[in-house]
């Protein structure tokens, strides 16, 4: 698929969410869409900049800094989320470049994010990653010590606003949906990022505020070009 039915998809997406908010029974307040741009260059990242679109996920901190560096100088207001893993040696680097982390999973990460935050002036919001289907593979708490890991992050006093998710591959996600939902009730915290390209309606029906769409909107990834 080429860049030319990116702003297409965009917008279609925009409407599918809507249409999931109106038939929700209790839809979040709000849901926004986190264009999922990873693996894929600045060439297919413009159309939806032209669009109107703002909001973007990454999964790698240094694919993340090349390409949206420059955009950045170009759209002030872009607002980038950190989507994958964290290594505690780009914690600095992911402070000073995302407006949110969605991939907390680990005191260590959470006390050097701390200090990195101190030290680059910035304080982006964090979302604590649940590995809903405990899979060993998959980061992210287990939701059974999801609980201790969030008063944790709270004490250390930094900007956590929310949960992510990931379900299993080959499990239905609504069941996983509805216990980051739970998690996250429980704790009073108003974030919820869950929903792909594959299962995005169905999240918001549980409460996204953030789903995060890659192939739906920019097309297949092409792993083998890295
Ligand atoms: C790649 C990725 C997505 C986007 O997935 P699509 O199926 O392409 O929509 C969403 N969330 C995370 C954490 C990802 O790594």
């Amino acid at each position: 698929m080429g860049p030319e039915h990116i702003a297409e998809n965009l917008n279609l997406i925009l409407a599918r969410i809507e249409a999931a908010r109106k038939g929700a029974l209790k839809p979040a307040p709000f849901t926004r869409l986190v264009a999922v741009s990873k693996m894929h260059d600045t060439a297919h990242i413009r159309p939806a900049l032209a669009a109107g679109h703002r909001l973007f996920g990454e999964s790698r901190v240094q694919e993340a800094q090349a390409k949206w560096a420059p955009l950045k100088q170009e759209f002030p207001d872009i607002e980038l989320h950190l989507i994958g893993p964290l290594q505690t040696n780009k914690a600095r680097e992911a402070v000073a470049l995302f407006d949110a982390i969605h991939s907390v999973d680990r005191p260590k990460l959470a006390q050097v994010l701390k200090t990195e935050c101190e030290k680059v002036g910035r304080a982006p919001e964090l979302l604590i990653q649940v590995n809903t289907g405990e899979e060993p593979q998959k980061a992210g708490v287990a939701p059974k010590d999801a609980a201790a890991f969030i008063a944790e992050v709270r004490a250390l006093g930094l900007n956590l606003r929310g949960l992510m998710c990931i379900p299993p591959l080959d499990e239905p996600p609504a069941p996983h949906f509805a216990l980051l939902a739970k998690l996250a009730d429980e704790a009073d915290l108003p974030y919820r990022s869950m929903g792909m390209s594959d299962d995005f309606d169905t999240a918001i029906r549980y409460g996204a505020t953030h789903v995060r769409v890659g192939t739906a909107i920019f097309g297949e990834r092409d792993y083998t070009s890295v």
